[in-house]
């Protein structure tokens, strides 16, 4: 706390792990020798740099720019970019942090990192989203390479962002190579990916639910947020025949007995980039409340935050307990507060942190990074398998980490241990770098 004062997210995602790991550290001494754990709480880099672009009226505006390569051990940096006005340097810490072990736990070979910028896009042309995306680029292109660290989209960054961050990219390099990942399907883009976090969530919490002999036909599920995540959460929960009841964003939340009409939800976000509360006008039967966090106390078998970070605090989490909720399912990073998270174990919830029910979008991201290795694409049921494997196989991984140490049935001590101990032997394999 001391070495990184302020760094609020970034201390509440450390302790969670550190808390996780006494077990390891009991068992394995030679990790404890090696150095691991005073190497894996520092970023192996940290760039800070200003993003200056000119705004319609010809003004100069100036942003701050972050990228967070955390640790490199067992695969290029991977994750996001965030682009936000609560984006800071804690933020970006936590969420790489994160991001390290989320990646180990998909069995595929990439590092941690994240990244972004304060910039908030909402209400900015397409030109400045463009221009601000170009002098990003400009400055962070020098630290990125397709077997250095390749980014990807998160809040307030889809396919657009990408899109331009990529031209600029290949504009200043060069170099036709898989820089980004979340590109468009006509330049390297892999099938999947738009889905890939909202459909994998639902597949760990499928494996979960089937744990406990339950499935997720005919249950009523709540899902936060109306993003990326979001959306395609709700998609493959109506396949499986759940009925989700309501949806965020960050000004509030609808709610619609009859079950959401995802439909209009799509074109009012990703398309006519509105307001959730524009539902109602399509819907009147539907009811829209204003501040998001009430979302928390509809009735429901399931939720599945899918906003942001400490979206979800322990008050909610007991109104949902006390609502019947049986399972929840981290869509978006830390949404669930260390209360919340408590709240849930106490009461036999079925929990699965972020770092295991997310990772189907950077494990998709790693599947579009060998698909342009190759020059050569997948199809969307072949990825879609592999991702449903993946998702499957981290829920088994979590699972039994936690047996092992003495955490049964807690997925967030199995997450944390299983992701950890791939990257701790590379650590150790590699010496003291
Ligand atoms: P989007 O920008 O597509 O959507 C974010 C959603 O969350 C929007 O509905 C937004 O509402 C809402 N939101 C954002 N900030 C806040 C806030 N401060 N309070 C309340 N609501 C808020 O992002 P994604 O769907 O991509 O990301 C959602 C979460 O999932 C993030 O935590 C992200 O890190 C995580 N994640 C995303 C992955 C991906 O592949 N996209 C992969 C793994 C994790 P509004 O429109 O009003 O801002």
């Amino acid at each position: 706390i001391k070495r990184n004062p302020g760094e609020v997210e970034f201390h509440q995602a450390l302790k969670e792990v550190l808390e996780s790991l006494e077990p390891v550290f009991e068992k394995r001494p030679d990790l404890q020798e090696a150095g691991i754990l005073e190497r894996i709480v520092e970023p192996e880099r940290q760039i800070l740099f200003r993003v200056p672009w000119l705004d319609d009226q010809g003004k100069i505006q100036v942003n701050r720019g972050f990228r967070v390569e955390f640790n490199s051990a067992i695969g290029p940096y991977k994750g996001g970019l965030r682009f936000h006005p609560s984006v800071y340097l804690g933020i970006i810490k936590f969420l790489g942090f994160e991001q390290i072990f989320k990646n180990s736990l998909t069995g595929l070979p990439i590092g941690g990192g994240k990244g972004g910028s304060d910039f908030d896009p909402k209400g900015k042309s397409e030109g400045e989203i463009m221009r601000f995306c170009q002098s990003f680029m400009t400055e962070l292109y020098r630290y990125l390479g397709a077997d250095t660290d390749v980014p990807a989209g998160d809040i307030g960054v889809g396919g657009r962002e990408v899109g331009y961050m990529f031209g600029q990219y290949k504009r200043i390099t060069n170099k036709y190579e898989g820089v980004l990942t979340g590109k468009g399907l006509t330049f390297g883009g892999s099938l999947a990916r738009t889905e890939a976090t909202g459909y994998g969530l639902v597949y760990l919490m499928e494996e979960a639910l089937k744990a406990v002999h339950k499935t997720f036909a005919g249950t009523t599920v709540v899902v936060s947020g109306s993003g990326n995540v979001a959306i395609y959460a709700v998609q493959k929960l109506n396949q499986l025949g759940a009925k989700v009841i309501a949806m965020s964003d960050s000004n509030g939340y609808i709610y619609d007995r009859d079950g959401i009409h995802l439909d209009t939800v799509r074109q009012l976000k990703e398309v006519d980039r509105k307001r959730i509360k524009d539902y109602v006008s399509h819907h009147p039967s539907a009811e829209y409340h204003e501040g998001c966090a009430g979302i928390w106390s509809i009735p429901c078998d399931v939720a599945l935050p899918c906003a942001t970070q400490n979206e979800l605090d322990g008050q909610a989490a007991q109104l949902l307990i006390k609502n019947g909720c049986y399972a929840v399912g981290e869509g978006a990073n830390m949404p669930s507060t260390p209360e919340a998270v408590d709240a849930f174990h106490e009461n036999k919830v079925i929990f699965a942190p972020g770092k295991a029910s997310n990772a189907g979008g950077v494990a998709v991201s790693a599947l579009e990074m060998s698909q342009n290795s190759m020059r050569y694409s997948w199809t969307f049921e072949e990825v879609d398998a592999k991702l449903k494997g993946i998702m499957v196989n981290i829920y088994h991984t979590a699972s039994k980490a936690a047996a092992e140490y003495g955490f049964e049935g807690n997925l967030v001590a199995g997450a944390n241990i299983a992701g950890f101990l791939k990257v701790a032997e590379a650590m150790k394999a590699q010496g003291a770098v």
